[in-house]
């Protein structure tokens, strides 16, 4: 049996790494996936491999209106909304005195504001197909500190929390909406790896990235979006305000 049957799913980040990947799961579990993304090429390219269960939208996740126009095309296309990923995301490395304002700006404006932008711009949406299930994508560096990403670390701890209080909120509001976080050691996608080829303490990059998970590689996309078909899933309906952590055993 299909684990999404006729479940309407807006992907931000749906062109690539964990948000395409989970996409293309939303589709093969009998669910309707609506990529949104600002990368245009690739979000299409995907979409029209899904087939007629997929479709594209540009969305610019730091813009309130960008948001509301992607919800809506995701209703008018496919009947209504059930699940919201907020995958979209850049990483980028400073410390605290090396990051500028601009700079811890911009990353918190696209990790942390637009996740904000995603949940509001979805709950009338959802309270009126039912109910939903959200998924924001903070990461272990939303849990512990890193000396080295600063903006990143604060943008994804927002996120963290910003699903507790959205989870609390819908459920007393009896919306039947949950919101849970996910929190991915590294995982193999192109968001780090210009990293891969770095020279780090006598190792590429590749190999001190893969060291600190006590299973010894990265994670891949299909990972993460397992743990997320889960929450969007009707198999987790006791679970909101939570965090579900995969990483390969980095913050055990
Ligand atoms: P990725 O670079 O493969 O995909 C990120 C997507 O977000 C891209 O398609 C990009 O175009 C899109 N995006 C960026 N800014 C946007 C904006 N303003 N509006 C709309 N779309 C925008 O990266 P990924 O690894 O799949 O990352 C997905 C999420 O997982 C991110 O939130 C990231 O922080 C998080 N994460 C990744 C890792 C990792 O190691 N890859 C680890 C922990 C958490």
């Amino acid at each position: 049996m299909p684990r999404l049957e006729d479940k309407v799913v807006l992907l931000s980040g749906g062109a690539s790494g964990i948000g395409a990947a989970t996409a293309r799961l939303v589709v093969r579990e009998g669910g309707k996936a609506v990529l949104a993304d600002r990368d245009e090429a690739k979000g299409r390219a995907i979409a029209s491999e899904l087939g007629a269960a997929a479709h594209f939208v540009l969305l610019d996740v730091a813009q309130e209106a960008s948001w509301q126009a992607a919800v809506a095309a995701a209703v008018e296309k496919f009947g209504g909304l059930h699940g919201l990923l907020n995958a979209a995301g850049i990483g980028v490395r400073n410390d605290i005195e090396s990051c500028t304002l601009k700079e811890y700006r911009r990353v918190n404006d696209i990790n942390s504001l637009g996740t904000f932008l995603g949940c509001k711009a979805s709950i009338t949406a959802m309270r009126e197909s039912g109910g939903g299930s959200i998924v924001n994508i903070s990461s272990v560096l939303g849990l512990r500190g890193a000396a080295h990403a600063v903006a990143y670390s604060a943008s994804k701890g927002a996120v963290r929390s910003l699903t507790k209080n959205v989870a609390l909120h819908c459920a007393q509001m009896k919306y039947n909406i949950r919101c849970n976080s996910v929190h991915p050691g590294y995982i193999d996608t192109p968001m780090i790896a210009p990293r891969f080829d770095q020279n780090v303490e006598n190792m590429t990059g590749r190999q001190f990235l893969e060291e600190l998970h006590p299973l010894g590689r990265l994670g891949r996309p299909e990972e993460v979006a397992n743990m997320i078909l889960f929450l969007l899933s009707d198999e987790s309906t006791f679970s909101t305000g939570s965090e579900f952590v995969c990483d390969g055993g980095l913050t055990a």
